[in-house]
């Protein structure tokens, strides 16, 4: 087959590929699917199970204990005993479990990434068997009639049959970072280089302006990009702020241990107090009570279990980074149409000269002229069932026709045009013109602040006419004015020149209310101390009517709306002093927003933006969490932001940033009780050590550090949000993780169990009754570090304010951690291997009353702190 597709006429691929004008059938999809595999570029390898595993074996902790096991085996025959192996299959059990616990976490968090990669793949509109169908890009096959618009991603490698006004953005492929011109014309240069090949579109570029029809030529690997793509497809992952700033505390940490570590054998050494086996295996067990080897795990872990829970919230994650940023979102600046409101468009209100405005409006007294440029100037298409698809505001207008009988489902089916301007936000008008007596009649609407503008009119009219919009304005009302003009011909290329020196026609008025769960989300903003900002490309008036209305303008705070023409009279100086009071910006032009992130990031805020439309990608891009919309966003908006809605809701961003809040919350108290059980440990280990005592064996501090630990940090990380949350004033994201007075608590508690322990020590006799001594020791360790995880279930609140059924995590692993514990001293055999003795009735009412101190230190702190900050 020839593949110079460029080269050949449009027709002749149809005929080729065996495609119709109306699209391949559904069955013939299906077929082609299987046999041409889908249409994505491969990914590189997928990790395994059994790979998750082995890397669990990367960690030098691991090795470190691998090492240790065998030292502990051989070490006494250099003193010339038999080989020891009760010590060292301990170990090797230990290890073996944490690596299966970890690459059951692990495999858990992976799924749940790839499960949102899945839902943030992008999608085509196909037409099959003459439906137009939206689709994931992967089901694409060779032969796919396609249609594409501006901020559509071009989704495989495609021959233009049909377009209007088109422009692809093709830097991805290349490098050429203007947007080019498309058309269906064939280029004749087999040869001719990809940016020259006009007629095609290729996968990974995107369509920044215009609209076409197309048929896909290639996919998957076969594509131009698919040429290139061996060597992009790396599965890099992205790590965040945090877990980068957790990584370095826990390495810096690591080092320090291991110097200890180091001296605590060699001060065994010069005591002579211990055999070289038990001095290295006290330096091991300090090594690794202290380094927070599971940390990094589990705030990674945390991370993901966030993501998944987000998005079943209607917040797809699409940059892992975000889900930390979002917590301290201080700023939300939030388009109105679709996200504010429901962006359920109806005519309400009709005006021209001629007729008399009535409060139904819909139609009365009319002039048919009207609905005849409502009719023509339309995108919306009718789907099977007759109902109007496509842009809201395009299908109220259709919709309107079709109520008021004024038009059939026939009519709309059968409208032709002579040429187009597509709408966009830029020029807030769109065009289309029609064949009228052997000329063209052009229909022009839009924006009535623009549209006047290019209208020759009477300065009665003219006054009338910006009368009645502003009189619909104040309503909330979205206003559109209509005009037209007769010409000879026209260039559709100088967009200027066609819609200017019009005669105008009249004005349409649509309500498009409220979300209802919005005015509520702008509520839990201002108590969580976030500012929202409402940006449209909506008249001032209408814009003030809602925001009013929604509450985030109002009578008690200062804050005014300007115009995106005012805001370009600002200097940036100017925007300084007054972002802060601003809650509303009209009529704004994509470019506006990024000035507006800027001028709030100058102010130090961490601020969100939403935006759907090709040209807020760059402001999606600049603002600390750029969202995208998940149903009317165009993939190029969506690529650009950090978090897509799935339900294109504002209440959504909120919800998110309350999730946000709470990961970061849950990630805090696990980082902190892991330290402060370290904390706890190395303490322990080293007092007793120097003091000449036995506290514990090396595999005791192994036991709790890799196993019972394990479950109450996990649990801790799943908490769910705290009353609260949404009544603190966003985090500073200057702050540091752990403040001072933060890690003062970790040693505070950690410095507190190691008593506790050393007390049980003490009151089960000591060395003179070593077994049970150290058997309370070891219990009293282990729970008392399950309690202090009950504790910091709130960093704030009481424990004993907590409802039983709500944290249902956190006391699986409480029972559950204090079970494998209990097993260890009940079960005979596992007693003996850990060399420990079964303990009487009294003994365990001493364990379990110092634990219970434990919590009660805690609370104390606790309490302090509330008493302190009231
Ligand atoms: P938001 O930015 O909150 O989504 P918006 O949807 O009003 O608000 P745009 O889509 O940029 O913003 O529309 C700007 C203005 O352009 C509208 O207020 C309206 O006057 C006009 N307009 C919107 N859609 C169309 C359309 N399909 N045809 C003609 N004019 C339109």
């Amino acid at each position: 087959m020839n593949k110079a597709w460029h080269t050949r006429n449009q027709k002749d691929i149809i005929k080729e590929l065996n495609s119709s004008e109306t699209g391949l059938t559904a069955q013939e999809a299906k077929q082609r699917l299987e046999k041409d595999g889908p249409n994505k570029l491969s990914e590189g390898k997928k990790r395994t199970l059994l790979g998750i595993f082995f890397a669990q074996f990367g960690d030098l902790m691991i090795w470190v204990l691998i090492g240790a096991a065998i030292v502990s085996a051989v070490a006494p025959l250099l003193e010339g005993g038999h080989p020891e192996f009760t010590d060292a299959a301990i170990i090797l059990v230990v290890v073996l479990l944490n690596a299966v616990l970890g690459t059951i976490q692990e495999s858990k968090a992976e799924a749940a990434l790839d499960a949102l990669k899945q839902m943030a793949a992008p999608g085509a509109k196909v037409l099959r068997g003459g439906n137009l169908l939206k689709i994931p890009a992967s089901e694409l096959v060779v032969g796919d009639i396609i249609s594409l618009e501006a901020g559509d991603s071009v989704p495989a490698d495609i021959r233009i049959i049909e377009s209007a006004s088109l422009k692809i953005e093709e830097s991805a492929l290349t490098g050429e970072s203007v947007p080019v011109d498309k058309s269906s014309v064939t280029i004749g240069d087999e040869k001719a280089p990809l940016g020259d090949r006009l007629c095609m579109g290729f996968l990974g570029t995107s369509v920044t302006y215009g609209r076409a029809t197309a048929i896909v030529v290639e996919t998957g690997m076969n594509t131009q990009m698919g040429a290139i793509a061996s060597h992009l497809a790396s599965t890099e992952k992205e790590t965040t702020p945090l877990q980068k700033k957790l990584n370095q505390i826990s390495n810096i940490i690591s080092i320090g241990v291991l110097g200890i570590a180091v001296l605590v054998f060699a001060l065994i050494m010069l005591s002579k107090t211990e055999k070289v086996n038990d001095a290295f295996m006290t330096s091991v067990a300090l090594a690794v009570a202290a380094i927070p080897e599971g940390m990094v795990a589990v705030v990674t872990i945390v991370l993901a279990m966030g993501m998944r829970r987000m998005a079943g919230r209607g917040a797809i994650i699409r940059r892992l980074p975000a889900v930390e940023t979002l917590g301290s979102t201080q700023v939300i600046c939030s388009d109105k149409t679709g996200t504010l409101t429901q962006n359920k468009m109806t005519v309400v209100k009709l005006w021209t000269e001629r007729s008399t405005p009535s409060e139904k409006g819909v139609g009365d007294n009319v002039d048919p002229l009207f609905f005849e440029a409502m009719f023509h100037c339309n995108d919306s298409r009718l789907d099977d069932s007759n109902n109007p698809i496509g842009d809201p505001t395009e299908t109220a207008f259709i919709t309107h026709l079709l109520t008021t009988n004024l038009r059939k489902a026939e009519d709309i089916r059968n409208r032709t045009r002579a040429g187009e301007i597509p709408f966009d936000s830029e020029r807030k008008l769109s065009t289309v013109a029609i064949k009228h007596n052997g000329a063209m009649r052009i229909f022009v609407k839009g924006a009535p602040d623009v549209l006047l503008s290019r209208c020759k009119m009477s300065a009665g009219l003219q006054v009338e006419a910006e009368k009645q919009n502003e009189e619909m304005a104040k309503k909330a009302l979205r206003v559109l004015a209509y005009g037209y003009k007769d010409v000879e011909k026209a260039d559709f290329n100088n967009a200027y020149e066609v819609e200017n020196g019009l005669t105008f026609i009249g004005l349409a008025g649509m309500i498009d209310p409220a979300r209802p769960e919005a005015k509520a989300a702008i509520a839990v903003c201002r108590k969580a101390g976030i500012v929202p900002v409402m940006i449209t490309g909506d008249h001032k008036i209408t814009a003030v009517a809602i925001a009013t209305d929604l509450g985030i303008l109002s009578a008690n705070d200062s804050r005014r709306a300007i115009t995106g023409a005012e805001l370009e009279l600002m200097s940036e100086a100017d925007l300084d002093r007054d972002v802060e009071h601003i809650g509303v910006y009209a009529r704004v032009a994509p470019e506006h927003k990024s000035r507006i992130v800027a001028a709030w990031q100058r102010k130090g805020k961490i601020v969100s933006m939403t935006g759907d439309g090709v040209n807020d990608a760059p402001a999606l891009k600049s603002a600390d969490i750029g969202v995208g919309m998940g149903i009317t966003g165009t993939d190029v908006s969506k690529g650009a932001s950090d978090m897509v809605l799935t339900d294109d809701n504002f209440a959504t961003i909120v919800t998110a940033v309350g999730e946000g809040r709470r990961i970061f919350d849950n990630i805090h108290k696990t980082v902190r009780f892991l330290l402060s059980s370290n904390a706890g440990e190395v303490l322990a280990i080293l007092i007793t050590t120097l003091l000449g005592w036995k506290l514990l064996l090396p595999v005791h501090i192994l036991w709790i550090n890799l196993v019972t630990d394990t479950f109450p940090a996990l649990a801790l990380g799943v908490e769910p949000a705290e009353k609260d949350i949404m009544e603190r004033k966003p985090r500073d994201q200057k702050t540091p993780f752990f403040t001072g007075r933060e890690w003062g608590r970790v040693v505070l508690t950690g410095a507190a169990e190691a008593t506790l322990a050393i007390i049980a020590f003490i009151i089960g006799g000591g060395t003179e009754n070593q077994s049970v001594a150290m058997t309370m020791a070891f219990l009293t360790l282990a729970l008392s570090q399950l309690f202090a995880a009950v504790g910091f279930q709130s960093e704030r609140h009481s424990a004993f304010s907590m409802r039983f059924k709500e944290h249902k995590p956190l006391w699986l692993a409480f029972f559950g951690s204090a079970l494998l514990q209990l097993v260890v001293i009940l079960v005979p055999p596992i007693r003996d291997l850990f060399e420990l003795s079964m303990l009487d009735w009294l003994q365990w009412v001493q364990v379990v009353a110092l634990c219970l101190l434990m919590l009660l230190f805690i609370e104390g702190q606790k309490l302090v702190a509330r008493i302190i900050n009231k």
